[in-house]
């Protein structure tokens, strides 16, 4: 991006007003990426869940990525959640191997734009052929890094709770080479998702200034009761952290049903005045222990959509879905931006 390289940290910090100037105010994040691999026939039961895809079946990783560009979305989030150097030494991986397979993750998303830019020129009405969007505009590509709880793989990115013996120093030493190769890797932005505690937020802001990575962030946190983080921090400590951080260009709640988001985002923009990521999951409850979300529990696609207009009033200004949404669901918050940009315009 940008003009010339090495501008530092003033384009940094500029990429997401600049983004947003450009979609006019508003951008429209993508959805979930293990409940689409596993419909195209992926099988996820492993540790490494939706990362297994990066060995086992890319193909299938573009495919779900251009799904979501035809469905409207302006950002389109890595499948290195779960991807990790550890994680996949411990599959037999060697350090390098793992490496690669992180800037692969990013890789297969920059293909499924440059695809979907193709089929833009193809489609030559610039329109929506056949329900899909096809149209022109800038697309960002985030390099996904979960928690630290994601890679135990033992649900405790919804507790927050990683016991005493994790410190600070531990999970900067956890994250700090996937965040390096991640920044190197052609990623616009990475995208810090479902942050369970203050802990891991300051590990993140410190490797973010200590190892001067060249591309900005977004954090993103989890919430179980609409006022606090899961770990039971405050969400205003944790934004705040965000939001004292340079390199930090948006921050928000991901993997949260959607009743709690509008009290939250009332809470973040109390304390910073970054733009607000908001990703809820379906609603759907997940139950740890046995790994799997207890059906019917969850709101459908047109309630979901019904909140996205109180969501944008209150601040947010890039929406997408997490866990358990769909295509479908991010291409009706795709109509309700439209329509809300549409009539800013008339007035
Ligand atoms: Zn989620």
């Amino acid at each position: 991006m940008g003009l010339g390289s090495g501008s530092g940290s003033a384009e940094t910090s500029s990429l997401m007003s600049e983004f947003l100037r450009k979609t006019g105010g508003s951008a429209v994040v993508d959805g979930g990426l293990s409940t689409e691999l596993e419909r195209h026939g992926a099988d996820l039961n492993d540790p490494l869940w939706s990362a297994k895809c990066l060995f086992t079946s890319p193909h299938l990783i573009r495919e779900v990525h251009l799904d979501y560009l035809e469905a409207g979305a302006d950002i389109i989030i890595s499948a290195s959640y779960q991807a990790t150097i550890q994680g996949f030494q411990a599959k037999g991986f060697s350090r390098e191997e793992g490496e690669t397979l992180l800037r692969r993750s990013v890789e297969i998303a920059s293909e499924a734009r440059d695809n979907y830019y193709e089929r833009c020129v193809e489609c030559s009405s610039n329109g929506t052929g056949d329900g899909r969007i096809l149209k022109h505009r800038p697309i960002l590509v985030a390099a996904s890094v979960g928690s630290y709880g994601a890679y135990l793989a033992d649900g405790s990115e919804y507790s927050g709770n990683y016991g005493d013996a994790i410190t600070l120093e531990t999970l900067k030493d956890f994250h700090r080479r996937r965040v390096q190769v991640l920044a190197e890797s052609g990623a616009d932005l990475i995208a810090f998702e479902t942050v369970p505690n203050k802990l891991e937020a300051q590990a993140f802001a410190d490797i973010l200034e200590e190892e001067d990575i060249k591309i900005p962030a977004w954090f993103s946190f989890n919430s179980k009761d609409g006022v606090n983080v899961v770990s039971g921090d405050s969400i205003l400590e944790c934004a705040s952290i965000a939001e004292s951080c340079k390199k930090v260009v948006a921050v928000g709640i991901n993997c949260t049903p959607p009743r709690f988001i509008h009290g939250l985002i009332l809470s973040i923009k109390k304390v910073s005045t970054k733009p607000i990521v908001i990703y809820p999951n379906s609603g759907e409850s997940y139950d740890a222990e046995q790994k799997e979300w207890v059906q019917h529990t969850g709101v459908s696609d047109e309630d979901f959509v019904s909140y996205v207009d109180r969501w944008c009033e209150a601040g947010a200004s890039l929406v997408g879905g997490c866990c358990r949404t769909t295509p479908q669901t991010i291409k009706a918050i795709y109509r309700t931006l439209s329509t809300r940009s549409a009539a800013a315009l008339f007035q």
